[in-house]
């Protein structure tokens, strides 16, 4: 049996290992669908302090990974599909395959929200509609695109973007960007993105490949319908938890995310299981933040196993 098992390689995953190693537990940490977690999505972290240049998402994952598996942990492939914790000991099911163990963390972090219309599934991942700039950006050099969202990821999307598109057209609900306030400047001065607000999306329209050639779009105050064209359509409407494997056995809040318990924000309900991360977290959901809980629910769980 595993002392602790940790669920999640993002930034909360990777500290809990990085601690839970160092306090000699052995940990074991398991990879699933999404290696790194979110932010090898994002190109430039501006805000993980002690980085004053800035670092890649990517770099700055493989720095965490590296540095939790130097102090001992351990990184499998599993995605986790279901969990039973009704008894001492934990058990956490990848398909056929049984872990067990006495402790876990569970930092599953979230997953991008899609908008639920008529072309965004057909038209998903290689034919013209996609949830990142980073990975996709590239393949649509010199061409039109659209970014869907009014927040921090949209603007970064938009921006991003800009470096290789011909015209990107930010695309958002409302007369105002949720983004912070110095993203929301540097995308709204930016002279490649043009802003349509009070704009909802209605559908992705298909060429006779079936690759995306422009988005249906409603004023949602004129009720006025309009099409753009664009070859990519970039959706940066935020994100919904990774918690499937977990409801009926963990409580979870209407949106589908842990709720932590007590004061240190990190426990469950049940004794020897823990959440960090953007799973439980729908106010912050920071890379840093992730990584402070993370930290936490390790600290919690080094102490609870050391009681047992
Ligand atoms: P977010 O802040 O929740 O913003 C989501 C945006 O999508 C909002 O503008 C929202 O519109 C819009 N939206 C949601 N559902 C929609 C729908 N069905 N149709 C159309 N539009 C929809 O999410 P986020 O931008 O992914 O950011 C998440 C967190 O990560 C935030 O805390 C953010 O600060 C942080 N973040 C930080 C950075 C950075 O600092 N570099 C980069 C990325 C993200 P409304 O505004 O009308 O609600």
């Amino acid at each position: 049996m595993e002392n602790i098992i940790i669920i999640g390689t993002g930034c909360a995953g990777f500290t809990a290992g990085i601690y839970t190693a160092r306090a000699n537990l052995n940990p074991l940490i398991l990879e699933g669908k999404q290696p790194g977690g979110q932010l090898t999505t994002t190109s430039e972290v501006e805000n993980f302090p002690g980085f004053p240049e800035g670092v890649d998402g990517f770099s700055l994952m493989d720095q965490l990974r590296r540095q939790a598996i130097k102090f001992g942990a351990r990184v499998e492939n599993a995605f986790i599909d279901r969990v039973d914790f009704s008894g001492e000991t934990k058990l956490l099911f990848s398909g056929d395959k049984k872990i067990e163990a006495k402790a876990v963390i569970i930092a599953t972090g979230a997953a991008p929200r899609l908008l639920g219309i008529p072309g965004e599934q057909e038209m998903y991942g290689g034919k013209g509609v996609t949830t990142c700039a980073t990975c996709d950006g590239a393949f649509y050099r010199d061409m039109d695109v659209v970014v869907i969202g009014g927040g921090d990821s949209a603007c970064e999307e938009a921006l991003f973007l800009t470096r290789f598109c011909k015209k990107v057209t930010l695309v958002h609900r409302r007369d105002e960007l949720r983004a912070s306030r110095i993203m929301a400047e540097r995308t709204i001065a930016h002279e490649k993105i043009e802003l349509l607000w009070d704009s909802g999306v209605e559908e992705v329209l298909p060429d006779e490949d079936g690759k995306a050639r422009a988005i249906k779009v409603r004023n949602l105050k004129t009720n006025e319908e309009s099409e753009i064209s664009c070859k990519g359509v970039f959706i940066a409407i935020g994100h919904v938890p990774n918690t499937s494997p977990f409801q009926g056995v963990l409580e979870l809040d209407e949106n589908g995310y842990l709720i932590p318990r007590g004061k240190s924000m990190v426990k469950t309900d049940l004794d020897g299981v823990y959440v960090a991360g953007d799973c439980a977290d729908h106010v912050y959901r920071q890379a840093i933040t992730a990584a402070g809980m993370g930290c936490q629910a390790a600290i919690e769980a080094e102490r609870w196993l050391a009681e047992g």
